[in-house]
Protein backbone atom coordinates (compact mmCIF):
# COMPACT_ATOMS: atom_id res chain seq x y z
CA UNK A 1 0.00 0.00 0.00
CA UNK A 2 1.55 3.27 -0.59
CA UNK A 3 2.02 5.90 1.99
CA UNK A 4 -0.36 8.68 1.61
CA UNK A 5 1.32 12.32 2.44
CA UNK A 6 -0.17 15.78 3.27
CA UNK A 7 1.03 19.34 2.95
CA UNK A 8 -0.68 21.45 5.72
CA UNK A 9 0.35 25.29 5.55
CA UNK A 10 -0.43 27.09 9.26
CA UNK A 11 -0.21 25.46 12.29
CA UNK A 12 -2.51 27.86 13.90
CA UNK A 13 -6.06 26.89 14.67
CA UNK A 14 -7.19 25.38 11.55
CA UNK A 15 -4.03 23.62 10.52
CA UNK A 16 -3.42 21.89 13.39
CA UNK A 17 -6.93 20.50 13.65
CA UNK A 18 -6.28 19.36 10.44
CA UNK A 19 -2.90 18.20 10.84
CA UNK A 20 -4.47 16.17 14.00
CA UNK A 21 -7.20 14.14 12.10
CA UNK A 22 -5.35 12.99 9.41
CA UNK A 23 -2.49 11.83 11.54
CA UNK A 24 -4.45 10.09 13.36
CA UNK A 25 -5.64 8.45 10.41
CA UNK A 26 -2.52 7.11 9.73
CA UNK A 27 -1.96 10.13 6.56
CA UNK A 28 2.14 11.68 6.94
CA UNK A 29 1.51 15.09 7.65
CA UNK A 30 4.21 18.28 6.38
CA UNK A 31 3.38 20.73 8.42
CA UNK A 32 4.91 24.26 7.43
CA UNK A 33 5.16 27.18 10.13
CA UNK A 34 6.75 30.49 10.10
CA UNK A 35 7.12 31.56 12.93
CA UNK A 36 9.15 32.40 14.66
CA UNK A 37 11.44 32.92 11.53
CA UNK A 38 8.56 35.49 10.52
CA UNK A 39 5.74 36.65 13.11
CA UNK A 40 2.65 37.81 11.76
CA UNK A 41 1.32 41.40 12.79
CA UNK A 42 -0.43 39.79 15.81
CA UNK A 43 1.07 36.29 17.10
CA UNK A 44 4.06 36.82 19.78
CA UNK A 45 4.96 32.81 20.38
CA UNK A 46 6.32 30.38 18.56
CA UNK A 47 3.62 28.07 19.82
CA UNK A 48 0.96 26.70 17.73
CA UNK A 49 -2.34 27.69 17.85
CA UNK A 50 -1.60 31.03 19.43
CA UNK A 51 -4.92 32.69 20.51
CA UNK A 52 -3.89 36.32 19.30
CA UNK A 53 -6.34 38.55 21.21
CA UNK A 54 -9.20 37.45 23.90
CA UNK A 55 -8.92 34.21 25.84
CA UNK A 56 -12.34 32.81 25.42
CA UNK A 57 -14.06 30.36 23.10
CA UNK A 58 -17.29 31.44 24.16
CA UNK A 59 -20.13 29.93 25.74
CA UNK A 60 -20.40 26.51 26.65
CA UNK A 61 -24.52 26.88 26.82
CA UNK A 62 -25.87 23.79 24.36
CA UNK A 63 -28.44 26.34 23.74
CA UNK A 64 -26.63 28.46 22.08
CA UNK A 65 -24.66 28.55 18.72
CA UNK A 66 -21.57 28.56 20.12
CA UNK A 67 -22.19 25.83 22.42
CA UNK A 68 -23.74 23.77 20.21
CA UNK A 69 -20.47 24.03 18.03
CA UNK A 70 -18.23 22.87 21.00
CA UNK A 71 -20.17 20.40 21.53
CA UNK A 72 -19.99 18.48 17.83
CA UNK A 73 -16.29 19.69 18.26
CA UNK A 74 -16.04 17.55 21.06
CA UNK A 75 -17.72 14.42 19.73
CA UNK A 76 -14.86 14.67 16.69
CA UNK A 77 -12.31 14.19 19.21
CA UNK A 78 -11.12 18.18 18.53
CA UNK A 79 -7.82 18.97 19.78
CA UNK A 80 -8.60 22.51 20.65
CA UNK A 81 -11.53 21.53 23.05
CA UNK A 82 -8.97 18.82 24.45
CA UNK A 83 -6.41 21.37 24.86
CA UNK A 84 -9.02 24.00 25.99
CA UNK A 85 -10.64 21.74 28.78
CA UNK A 86 -6.67 20.85 29.95
CA UNK A 87 -6.29 24.66 30.10
CA UNK A 88 -9.57 26.05 31.44
CA UNK A 89 -9.75 29.07 33.65
CA UNK A 90 -12.78 30.10 35.47
CA UNK A 91 -15.18 31.83 33.28
CA UNK A 92 -18.70 31.35 33.78
CA UNK A 93 -21.16 29.56 31.10
CA UNK A 94 -18.09 30.48 28.67
CA UNK A 95 -15.21 27.92 27.81
CA UNK A 96 -11.67 30.07 28.37
CA UNK A 97 -8.46 29.11 29.04
CA UNK A 98 -4.94 29.92 29.98
CA UNK A 99 -3.88 31.08 26.70
CA UNK A 100 -0.29 29.70 27.31
CA UNK A 101 -0.87 26.06 28.37
CA UNK A 102 -3.13 25.80 25.33
CA UNK A 103 -0.99 26.35 23.10
CA UNK A 104 1.82 24.51 25.17
CA UNK A 105 -0.56 21.51 25.23
CA UNK A 106 -1.69 21.49 21.15
CA UNK A 107 2.42 22.23 20.05
CA UNK A 108 3.27 18.86 22.40
CA UNK A 109 0.96 16.75 20.53
CA UNK A 110 1.77 18.07 17.17
CA UNK A 111 5.36 17.98 17.96
CA UNK A 112 5.02 14.21 19.06
CA UNK A 113 3.40 13.18 16.97
CA UNK A 114 5.32 10.10 14.90
CA UNK A 115 3.28 11.20 11.54
CA UNK A 116 3.52 14.95 11.37
CA UNK A 117 7.12 16.33 10.15
CA UNK A 118 7.07 20.26 10.86
CA UNK A 119 8.74 22.52 8.94
CA UNK A 120 9.46 25.67 10.14
CA UNK A 121 9.51 28.06 7.07
CA UNK A 122 7.43 30.70 5.42
CA UNK A 123 5.84 29.30 2.14
CA UNK A 124 6.34 32.18 -0.45
CA UNK A 125 3.39 30.85 -3.13
CA UNK A 126 0.91 28.39 -3.66
CA UNK A 127 2.77 25.16 -4.50
CA UNK A 128 2.07 23.37 -7.85
CA UNK A 129 3.38 20.21 -7.25
CA UNK A 130 0.57 17.12 -7.57
CA UNK A 131 0.59 16.92 -3.28
CA UNK A 132 -2.53 17.54 -1.42
CA UNK A 133 -2.04 20.68 0.54
CA UNK A 134 -4.50 22.55 3.19
CA UNK A 135 -4.04 26.17 2.93
CA UNK A 136 -4.24 27.48 6.51
CA UNK A 137 -2.34 30.20 6.83
CA UNK A 138 -5.42 32.00 8.64
CA UNK A 139 -6.44 36.16 8.67
CA UNK A 140 -2.87 37.50 8.86
CA UNK A 141 -1.20 34.82 6.21
CA UNK A 142 2.16 36.61 5.04
CA UNK A 143 2.03 38.69 1.98
CA UNK A 144 3.99 36.46 -0.51
CA UNK A 145 1.33 34.00 0.13
CA UNK A 146 -1.34 36.62 -0.31
CA UNK A 147 -0.39 37.48 -3.35
CA UNK A 148 -0.02 34.09 -4.47
CA UNK A 149 -2.96 33.08 -3.61
CA UNK A 150 -4.78 36.61 -4.90
CA UNK A 151 -3.33 35.77 -8.21
CA UNK A 152 -5.34 32.58 -8.17
CA UNK A 153 -8.67 33.49 -7.14
CA UNK A 154 -8.56 36.85 -9.40
CA UNK A 155 -8.20 39.82 -7.04
CA UNK A 156 -12.28 40.72 -7.10
CA UNK A 157 -12.20 37.18 -5.04
CA UNK A 158 -9.65 38.15 -2.71
CA UNK A 159 -9.89 40.30 0.43
CA UNK A 160 -7.57 41.68 3.08
CA UNK A 161 -10.35 43.83 5.19
CA UNK A 162 -13.66 42.09 6.65
CA UNK A 163 -16.36 44.73 6.74
CA UNK A 164 -19.22 43.23 8.59
CA UNK A 165 -22.90 45.08 9.18
CA UNK A 166 -24.93 44.28 12.27
CA UNK A 167 -27.18 41.81 12.13
CA UNK A 168 -31.00 41.84 13.87
CA UNK A 169 -33.49 38.95 14.43
CA UNK A 170 -36.40 39.60 12.42
CA UNK A 171 -39.16 38.99 15.63
CA UNK A 172 -37.53 41.98 17.00
CA UNK A 173 -38.16 44.50 14.62
CA UNK A 174 -40.86 47.11 15.24
CA UNK A 175 -43.37 46.80 12.02
CA UNK A 176 -45.34 49.85 13.61
CA UNK A 177 -42.67 52.18 11.80
CA UNK A 178 -40.51 49.81 9.68
CA UNK A 179 -42.13 48.78 6.13
CA UNK A 180 -40.73 46.11 4.06
CA UNK A 181 -40.63 47.27 0.07
CA UNK A 182 -37.36 47.53 -2.45
CA UNK A 183 -36.57 51.33 -3.75
CA UNK A 184 -38.66 52.24 -6.68
CA UNK A 185 -40.45 48.98 -6.10
CA UNK A 186 -38.05 47.16 -8.10
CA UNK A 187 -38.11 42.85 -8.00
CA UNK A 188 -35.36 42.08 -6.76
CA UNK A 189 -32.52 39.95 -9.61
CA UNK A 190 -32.15 36.53 -7.90
CA UNK A 191 -28.54 34.69 -9.51
CA UNK A 192 -29.58 32.00 -11.58
CA UNK A 193 -28.66 29.36 -8.90
CA UNK A 194 -30.37 31.29 -6.01
CA UNK A 195 -32.36 29.38 -3.96
CA UNK A 196 -34.54 32.73 -2.76
CA UNK A 197 -37.80 33.83 -4.77
CA UNK A 198 -37.33 37.27 -7.06
CA UNK A 199 -39.66 39.88 -5.10
CA UNK A 200 -40.30 43.32 -4.50
CA UNK A 201 -39.82 43.21 -0.67
CA UNK A 202 -36.37 42.37 -0.13
CA UNK A 203 -35.35 45.05 2.39
CA UNK A 204 -36.85 45.79 5.45
CA UNK A 205 -37.06 49.90 6.00
CA UNK A 206 -36.62 52.05 9.12
CA UNK A 207 -37.51 56.04 8.36
CA UNK A 208 -36.29 58.31 10.08
CA UNK A 209 -37.89 62.23 10.33
CA UNK A 210 -35.44 65.12 10.47
CA UNK A 211 -35.50 64.93 14.23
CA UNK A 212 -35.06 61.49 14.58
CA UNK A 213 -31.92 61.50 11.82
CA UNK A 214 -30.17 64.46 13.68
CA UNK A 215 -30.32 62.89 16.95
CA UNK A 216 -28.93 59.66 15.24
CA UNK A 217 -26.37 61.66 13.65
CA UNK A 218 -25.18 63.24 17.00
CA UNK A 219 -24.91 60.33 18.94
CA UNK A 220 -23.29 58.11 16.07
CA UNK A 221 -20.55 61.12 16.37
CA UNK A 222 -20.01 60.77 19.78
CA UNK A 223 -19.94 57.54 20.02
CA UNK A 224 -17.08 55.41 21.21
CA UNK A 225 -14.81 53.88 18.81
CA UNK A 226 -12.44 50.85 18.59
CA UNK A 227 -8.97 52.20 18.74
CA UNK A 228 -7.77 50.01 15.53
CA UNK A 229 -3.91 48.05 16.05
CA UNK A 230 -1.25 49.86 14.94
CA UNK A 231 -1.44 47.42 11.42
CA UNK A 232 -5.30 48.10 11.00
CA UNK A 233 -4.37 51.94 10.66
CA UNK A 234 -5.59 52.24 6.62
CA UNK A 235 -7.40 53.94 4.72
CA UNK A 236 -10.95 52.68 4.09
CA UNK A 237 -12.04 52.21 0.38
CA UNK A 238 -15.28 54.42 -0.62
CA UNK A 239 -17.06 51.49 -0.19
CA UNK A 240 -16.99 50.03 2.51
CA UNK A 241 -15.81 53.09 5.40
CA UNK A 242 -17.21 52.57 8.59
CA UNK A 243 -20.58 54.43 9.03
CA UNK A 244 -19.30 56.76 11.61
CA UNK A 245 -16.04 57.79 10.01
CA UNK A 246 -18.47 58.32 6.91
CA UNK A 247 -20.74 60.93 9.57
CA UNK A 248 -17.59 62.55 9.84
CA UNK A 249 -17.29 63.90 6.41
CA UNK A 250 -20.70 65.49 6.92
CA UNK A 251 -23.73 65.53 8.66
CA UNK A 252 -26.01 64.86 5.53
CA UNK A 253 -23.44 62.88 4.18
CA UNK A 254 -25.36 59.18 5.29
CA UNK A 255 -28.86 60.84 3.99
CA UNK A 256 -26.92 61.07 0.37
CA UNK A 257 -25.18 57.50 1.09
CA UNK A 258 -26.73 54.25 2.49
CA UNK A 259 -29.21 56.30 4.54
CA UNK A 260 -30.83 57.13 1.23
CA UNK A 261 -34.42 57.48 1.81
CA UNK A 262 -35.26 57.71 -2.32
CA UNK A 263 -37.86 55.42 -4.07
CA UNK A 264 -38.71 54.45 -0.18
CA UNK A 265 -42.20 56.19 -0.24
CA UNK A 266 -43.45 54.83 3.52
CA UNK A 267 -46.77 53.01 3.02
CA UNK A 268 -48.34 54.50 6.20
CA UNK A 269 -47.75 58.40 4.41
CA UNK A 270 -47.31 57.88 1.07
CA UNK A 271 -44.26 59.82 1.17
CA UNK A 272 -40.68 59.49 1.28
CA UNK A 273 -38.69 59.77 4.63
CA UNK A 274 -36.26 62.15 5.49
CA UNK A 275 -33.40 59.17 5.78
CA UNK A 276 -34.04 55.52 6.05
CA UNK A 277 -31.89 52.67 6.73
CA UNK A 278 -32.33 49.46 5.01
CA UNK A 279 -32.16 45.84 6.27
CA UNK A 280 -31.28 43.29 4.25
CA UNK A 281 -31.92 39.54 4.60
CA UNK A 282 -29.09 37.44 6.05
CA UNK A 283 -30.26 33.94 5.36
CA UNK A 284 -32.36 32.19 2.76
CA UNK A 285 -34.95 31.72 5.64
CA UNK A 286 -35.47 35.57 6.11
CA UNK A 287 -35.32 35.21 9.86
CA UNK A 288 -32.21 37.83 10.53
CA UNK A 289 -31.49 40.76 8.50
CA UNK A 290 -28.10 42.63 8.12
CA UNK A 291 -27.88 46.86 8.51
CA UNK A 292 -26.79 47.62 4.97
CA UNK A 293 -23.89 49.83 4.44
CA UNK A 294 -23.10 49.88 8.92
CA UNK A 295 -19.81 48.32 8.89
CA UNK A 296 -18.47 50.17 12.02
CA UNK A 297 -15.71 50.52 14.51
CA UNK A 298 -17.99 51.64 17.29
CA UNK A 299 -17.74 49.61 20.66
CA UNK A 300 -20.18 46.85 21.10
CA UNK A 301 -22.32 48.34 23.92
CA UNK A 302 -22.26 52.10 21.43
CA UNK A 303 -23.69 49.84 18.60
CA UNK A 304 -26.29 48.48 20.46
CA UNK A 305 -27.25 51.76 22.45
CA UNK A 306 -26.86 54.13 18.92
CA UNK A 307 -28.37 51.87 16.37
CA UNK A 308 -31.50 50.86 18.50
CA UNK A 309 -32.06 54.70 17.97
CA UNK A 310 -33.30 53.83 14.51
CA UNK A 311 -37.42 53.79 14.84
CA UNK A 312 -38.42 50.09 14.05
CA UNK A 313 -35.10 49.02 15.90
CA UNK A 314 -35.78 50.45 19.53
CA UNK A 315 -35.74 46.88 20.81
CA UNK A 316 -33.69 44.81 18.41
CA UNK A 317 -32.05 41.97 19.14
CA UNK A 318 -28.57 41.97 17.33
CA UNK A 319 -27.52 38.29 15.99
CA UNK A 320 -24.15 40.02 15.42
CA UNK A 321 -22.67 43.54 15.78
CA UNK A 322 -20.52 44.73 13.25
CA UNK A 323 -16.34 45.55 12.87
CA UNK A 324 -14.11 45.83 10.42
CA UNK A 325 -10.51 44.05 10.83
CA UNK A 326 -7.19 43.12 8.84
CA UNK A 327 -8.33 39.99 7.54
CA UNK A 328 -7.14 37.80 4.92
CA UNK A 329 -9.91 35.90 3.67
CA UNK A 330 -11.50 34.62 -0.13
CA UNK A 331 -14.86 34.89 -1.76
CA UNK A 332 -15.65 31.40 -0.67
CA UNK A 333 -19.05 30.73 -2.28
CA UNK A 334 -16.96 32.07 -5.99
CA UNK A 335 -13.86 30.03 -5.74
CA UNK A 336 -14.58 26.98 -3.36
CA UNK A 337 -15.91 23.57 -4.24
CA UNK A 338 -18.10 22.17 -1.63
CA UNK A 339 -15.37 20.57 -1.03
CA UNK A 340 -13.00 23.20 0.18
CA UNK A 341 -10.88 22.87 -2.63
CA UNK A 342 -9.92 25.79 -4.93
CA UNK A 343 -12.48 25.29 -8.17
CA UNK A 344 -9.32 26.44 -10.54
CA UNK A 345 -6.73 24.54 -8.70
CA UNK A 346 -7.68 21.38 -7.35
CA UNK A 347 -4.72 20.24 -5.21
CA UNK A 348 -5.54 23.28 -2.63
CA UNK A 349 -8.05 22.85 -0.09
CA UNK A 350 -8.31 25.94 2.20
CA UNK A 351 -9.36 25.95 6.10
CA UNK A 352 -9.72 28.48 8.80
CA UNK A 353 -10.34 31.87 8.84
CA UNK A 354 -9.22 32.10 5.32
CA UNK A 355 -12.38 30.56 4.01
CA UNK A 356 -14.55 33.52 5.69
CA UNK A 357 -15.51 31.90 9.02
CA UNK A 358 -14.64 34.36 12.06
CA UNK A 359 -13.60 32.91 15.57
CA UNK A 360 -11.12 30.82 17.16
CA UNK A 361 -13.50 27.57 17.36
CA UNK A 362 -15.24 28.05 13.69
CA UNK A 363 -11.71 28.09 12.34
CA UNK A 364 -10.31 25.41 14.34
CA UNK A 365 -13.74 22.87 12.98
CA UNK A 366 -13.29 24.14 9.53
CA UNK A 367 -9.59 22.95 9.80
CA UNK A 368 -11.19 19.46 11.03
CA UNK A 369 -13.57 18.76 8.49
CA UNK A 370 -10.58 20.05 6.11
CA UNK A 371 -8.89 16.96 7.51
CA UNK A 372 -11.93 14.52 7.19
CA UNK A 373 -12.44 15.86 3.67
CA UNK A 374 -8.93 15.66 2.29
CA UNK A 375 -8.96 12.01 4.19
CA UNK A 376 -11.64 10.99 2.21
CA UNK A 377 -9.85 12.41 -1.05
CA UNK A 378 -6.77 10.93 -0.59
CA UNK A 379 -8.77 7.26 0.04
CA UNK A 380 -10.29 8.58 -3.55
CA UNK A 381 -14.12 8.36 -1.07
CA UNK A 382 -16.80 10.56 -1.76
CA UNK A 383 -16.67 13.46 0.89
CA UNK A 384 -18.82 13.25 4.03
CA UNK A 385 -19.97 16.14 4.60
CA UNK A 386 -21.90 16.75 7.64
CA UNK A 387 -26.00 17.16 7.74
CA UNK A 388 -26.76 20.92 7.43
CA UNK A 389 -29.17 20.73 10.42
CA UNK A 390 -26.07 20.89 12.76
CA UNK A 391 -23.23 23.59 13.25
CA UNK A 392 -21.27 22.08 10.90
CA UNK A 393 -23.51 22.38 8.08
CA UNK A 394 -24.50 26.02 9.21
CA UNK A 395 -20.98 26.91 9.42
CA UNK A 396 -20.48 25.35 5.62
CA UNK A 397 -23.86 26.53 3.98
CA UNK A 398 -22.15 29.94 4.79
CA UNK A 399 -18.99 29.45 3.51
CA UNK A 400 -20.88 27.89 0.32
CA UNK A 401 -23.85 30.42 0.29
CA UNK A 402 -23.48 31.53 -2.99
CA UNK A 403 -27.12 33.77 -3.07
CA UNK A 404 -24.91 35.95 -1.33
CA UNK A 405 -23.60 38.65 -3.45
CA UNK A 406 -21.72 40.80 -0.86
CA UNK A 407 -19.99 37.50 1.22
CA UNK A 408 -18.20 38.43 4.34
CA UNK A 409 -16.59 36.41 7.57
CA UNK A 410 -18.80 35.46 9.59
CA UNK A 411 -18.97 33.48 13.02
CA UNK A 412 -21.42 30.68 14.21
CA UNK A 413 -25.06 32.10 15.28
CA UNK A 414 -28.51 31.33 14.99
CA UNK A 415 -29.13 32.98 11.97
CA UNK A 416 -26.76 30.36 9.67
CA UNK A 417 -29.14 27.46 11.02
CA UNK A 418 -31.71 27.91 8.18
CA UNK A 419 -35.38 27.21 9.25
CA UNK A 420 -35.71 24.87 5.79
CA UNK A 421 -33.82 22.27 7.85
CA UNK A 422 -35.94 22.09 10.55
CA UNK A 423 -39.23 22.28 8.57
CA UNK A 424 -40.97 19.34 10.54
CA UNK A 425 -40.37 20.09 13.82
CA UNK A 426 -40.70 23.89 13.65
CA UNK A 427 -44.05 23.13 12.28
CA UNK A 428 -44.90 20.63 14.99
CA UNK A 429 -44.17 23.56 17.34
CA UNK A 430 -46.11 26.30 15.76
CA UNK A 431 -49.17 23.78 15.88
CA UNK A 432 -48.53 23.65 19.39
CA UNK A 433 -47.60 27.47 20.25
CA UNK A 434 -50.15 28.64 17.46
CA UNK A 435 -48.97 32.59 16.98
CA UNK A 436 -45.44 33.10 17.57
CA UNK A 437 -42.59 30.28 19.01
CA UNK A 438 -40.95 31.50 21.35
CA UNK A 439 -37.53 32.22 20.52
CA UNK A 440 -36.21 29.86 23.50
CA UNK A 441 -38.20 26.62 22.29
CA UNK A 442 -36.66 27.17 18.57
CA UNK A 443 -33.49 26.99 20.01
CA UNK A 444 -33.68 24.28 21.86
CA UNK A 445 -35.48 22.75 19.12
CA UNK A 446 -32.15 23.49 16.66
CA UNK A 447 -29.91 22.12 19.20
CA UNK A 448 -31.45 19.12 20.11
CA UNK A 449 -32.05 18.29 15.94
CA UNK A 450 -28.33 18.92 15.57
CA UNK A 451 -27.20 16.45 18.43
CA UNK A 452 -29.33 13.38 16.61
CA UNK A 453 -27.81 14.63 13.49
CA UNK A 454 -24.30 14.89 14.36
CA UNK A 455 -24.42 11.90 16.66
CA UNK A 456 -25.20 10.04 13.39
CA UNK A 457 -22.62 11.92 11.38
CA UNK A 458 -19.88 10.45 13.47
CA UNK A 459 -21.03 7.32 13.81
CA UNK A 460 -20.96 6.78 9.84
CA UNK A 461 -17.68 8.53 10.38
CA UNK A 462 -15.91 6.00 12.75
CA UNK A 463 -16.93 3.48 10.44
CA UNK A 464 -15.82 5.08 7.06
CA UNK A 465 -12.44 6.56 8.88
CA UNK A 466 -11.60 4.94 12.43
CA UNK A 467 -8.40 6.23 14.42
CA UNK A 468 -5.42 4.64 13.79
CA UNK A 469 -3.02 6.21 16.53
C1 LIG B 1 -5.72 40.72 15.64
C2 LIG B 1 -6.74 39.61 15.65
C3 LIG B 1 -7.49 39.39 16.80
C4 LIG B 1 -8.43 38.33 16.83
N1 LIG B 1 -9.14 38.12 17.98
C5 LIG B 1 -10.00 37.10 18.06
C6 LIG B 1 -10.69 36.84 19.28
O1 LIG B 1 -10.53 37.54 20.26
N2 LIG B 1 -11.55 35.81 19.32
C7 LIG B 1 -11.75 34.99 18.25
O2 LIG B 1 -12.54 34.03 18.35
N3 LIG B 1 -11.12 35.22 17.08
C8 LIG B 1 -10.25 36.24 16.95
N4 LIG B 1 -9.59 36.49 15.77
C9 LIG B 1 -9.97 35.76 14.58
C10 LIG B 1 -9.50 34.30 14.35
O3 LIG B 1 -10.39 33.46 14.94
C11 LIG B 1 -8.16 33.93 14.79
O4 LIG B 1 -7.26 34.74 14.11
C12 LIG B 1 -7.81 32.43 14.53
O5 LIG B 1 -6.56 32.21 15.09
C13 LIG B 1 -7.83 32.00 13.08
O6 LIG B 1 -7.41 30.66 12.95
P1 LIG B 1 -6.61 30.15 11.66
O7 LIG B 1 -6.14 28.77 11.94
O8 LIG B 1 -7.41 30.39 10.46
O9 LIG B 1 -5.34 31.13 11.57
P2 LIG B 1 -4.15 31.34 12.63
O10 LIG B 1 -4.52 30.81 13.96
O11 LIG B 1 -3.74 32.75 12.52
O12 LIG B 1 -3.01 30.40 12.05
C14 LIG B 1 -2.37 30.66 10.83
C15 LIG B 1 -0.91 30.26 10.96
O13 LIG B 1 -0.32 30.34 9.66
C16 LIG B 1 0.97 30.88 9.77
N5 LIG B 1 1.34 31.45 8.46
C17 LIG B 1 0.84 32.56 7.84
N6 LIG B 1 1.39 32.71 6.61
C18 LIG B 1 2.25 31.66 6.44
C19 LIG B 1 3.10 31.25 5.38
N7 LIG B 1 3.18 31.94 4.24
N8 LIG B 1 3.87 30.13 5.54
C20 LIG B 1 3.81 29.42 6.70
N9 LIG B 1 3.01 29.76 7.74
C21 LIG B 1 2.23 30.87 7.61
C22 LIG B 1 0.83 31.91 10.89
O14 LIG B 1 2.07 32.18 11.49
C23 LIG B 1 -0.13 31.20 11.84
O15 LIG B 1 0.54 30.45 12.82
C24 LIG B 1 -8.64 37.52 15.69
C25 LIG B 1 -7.89 37.76 14.55
C26 LIG B 1 -6.95 38.78 14.52
C27 LIG B 1 -6.15 39.00 13.28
Amino acid sequence: MSIKKIRIIGAGLAGTEAAYWLANRGINVDLYEMRPNKQTEAHQTKDFAELVCSNSFKSLNPISAPGILKREMKELGSLSIASAEKAAVAAGEALAVDRDLFSKFITEKIYNHPLINIRREEVLSLPDDNILTILATGPLTSESLSLSLSKHTGSEHFYFYDAISPIVDLSSVNFEKAFYGNRYGKTSRMPQNSELEASTEDYINCPLDKNEYDLFINELLAGQRVEPKQFERVKHFEGCMPIEEMADRGFNTLRFGPMKPVGLPDPKTGKEAYAIVQLRPENLSKTSYNLVGFQTKLKYGEQTRIFRLIPGLENAEFIRLGSMHRNTFVDSPRVLSLDLRLKKFKNIMLAGQITGVEGYMESASTGLIAGIYAHAILENRPIPAPPANTAFGALLGHIQSTHKTDFQPSGINFSLFEDHHFTAEIEELRTKFRKKIPKEEKRKLISQSSERSFMEYCTRLQQLAPTTA
